[in-house]
């Protein structure tokens, strides 16, 4: 919100648009009555909320975890509306949740609150109106239970319901590496600018899951040198570069940990955040780098891998040491954008090459950074302020187009 503020204060926005743009257009809370395996009636709550439909259908994931509430589905929802808005695709946000502990379930009880999530949301979600995707403990798995459900609903198969499907089942090629791939677009174009040559270029990634192996894959074939990878296991660092094939097969032949990985020396994810290398990708989780920690990094740029992994207070000292911020709604967006050719091919009945999706999704990451990079410029302002602006500049453009009451 204060990012969101402040950005709307240097556009000049309104007040009457702010507090449009301000608010979510529809928030509904549904209660999820499913039978257990031992036959007992569990109910549980489920939160679906639309920020905005200014630009396009929403879009945004459905996260299945203990400490979903509505204010963060809120907050998160919102998030999708401006990253959407960054890279121009023509979606508006959402994002959905139900408070459940998956690990805790089994199969068949996930499989049944993902149908009677899908029920409930039968007149919320569609093709043209909105559009879920996977987060925080859903997959392509429960994607299918969705798709299917809501098909039984329509009386015909509607692929182009949701995204993140199994490949099998009108999923795209390419998502799996989007994210860690516009990660990569993204600093390739920011190093350009920064006059940084990615040739041995030093680089540290935090977390090693889907964003991070394949953004420290990606930077490794640009010819970085990646220093330091790591998981919740601890850093891993080697000055001369981690051969990061090697992690990634070591990390799934050892239940999907690097714990152990005996190609480098071990330090603390601490650590990692404040070594001397050009380029940091937070690339784990939300809130790593602090005021705590900020005025250590040496890093002169840092992707954000990760959403919201630097907190507000942390990107006052970053500024003030002039460290390159490429912010998280820019950075980690070629996710989305894969997501949104997802439902481009269901609608097009077509599946596109690889190749296809790469190439389009670069193009989008990059023009995305472009903008937000000449816009940091002219307004003399941090690009995480700009994309921000560029994001709340076209929605609220269009909505002063469609007009309202
Ligand atoms: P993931 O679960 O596949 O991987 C997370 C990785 O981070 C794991 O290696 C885990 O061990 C590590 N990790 C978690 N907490 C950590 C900590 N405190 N310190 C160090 N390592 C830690 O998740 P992911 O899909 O790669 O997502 C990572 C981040 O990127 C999240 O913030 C997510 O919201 C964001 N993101 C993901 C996508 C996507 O397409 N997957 C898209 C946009 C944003």
């Amino acid at each position: 919100m204060s990012r969101f503020h402040m950005a709307s204060q240097i556009l000049g926005l309104e007040e009457e648009i702010y507090n449009v743009l301000k608010n979510p257009a529809r928030q509904v809370i549904v209660s999820l009555p499913v039978t257990m395996d031992d036959g007992s009636i569990k109910v549980f709550e489920g939160y679906r909320v639309i920020h905005s439909t200014i630009l396009g259908p929403s879009k945004g994931g459905i996260r299945f975890d203990p400490h979903v509430n509505l204010d963060e589905v809120k907050a998160l929802a919102a998030w999708m509306t401006w990253k959407c808005a960054v890279v121009d695709i023509p979606y508006g946000g959402a994002k959905g949740g139900v408070t459940c502990n998956p690990r805790e379930m089994s199969t068949g009880e996930i499989e049944r609150l993902m149908r009677a999530y899908t029920q409930a949301m039968a007149d919320v979600f569609g093709p043209d109106r909105d559009i879920p995707a996977p987060d925080m403990g859903t997959g392509p798995r429960e994607m299918a239970w969705l798709m299917d459900q809501f098909s039984r609903n329509q009386g015909m198969t509607t692929h182009a319901v949701v995204t993140g499907k199994p490949l099998v089942m009108g999923g795209s090629l390419g998502r799996t590496e989007a994210t860690g791939r516009g990660v990569m677009v993204s600093s390739m174009a920011a190093m350009e600018k920064l006059k940084i040559n990615p040739y041995k270029a030093t680089c540290a990634v935090q977390g090693f899951g889907n964003v991070g192996s394949w953004a420290a894959s990606l930077l490794h074939e640009r010819g970085l040198i990646v220093q330091a990878i790591s998981d919740l296991s601890g850093a891993y660092y080697n000055e001369k570069g981690i051969d990061i094939g090697a992690g990634i097969k070591f990390r799934e032949t050892n239940k999907g940990t690097l714990e152990g990985f005996d190609g480098a020396e071990k330090i603390t994810n601490e650590n990692l955040l404040t070594l001397p290398v050009v380029l940091l990708v937070p690339a784990a989780t939300e809130d790593v780098i602090t005021h705590s920690n900020a005025a250590n990094i040496q890093a002169k740029l840092i992707v954000e891998g990760a959403n919201g992994p630097t907190s507000s207070k942390a990107d006052n000292i970053i500024n003030e040491k002039g460290i390159v911020v490429v912010p998280d709604i820019l950075a980690n967006a070629g996710g989305v954008t894969v997501s949104y050719f997802e439902w481009v091919q269901n609608r097009l009945g077509y599946k596109w090459t690889a190749d296809r999706v790469n190439r389009r999704s670069d193009r989008i990451m990059k023009d995305a950074f472009m903008n937000v990079y000449k816009t940091a410029q002219n307004y003399k302002v941090p690009m995480r302020i700009a994309a921000y602006m560029v994001a709340i500049d076209k929605v609220s453009k269009t909505y002063k187009y469609r007009g309202g009451y």
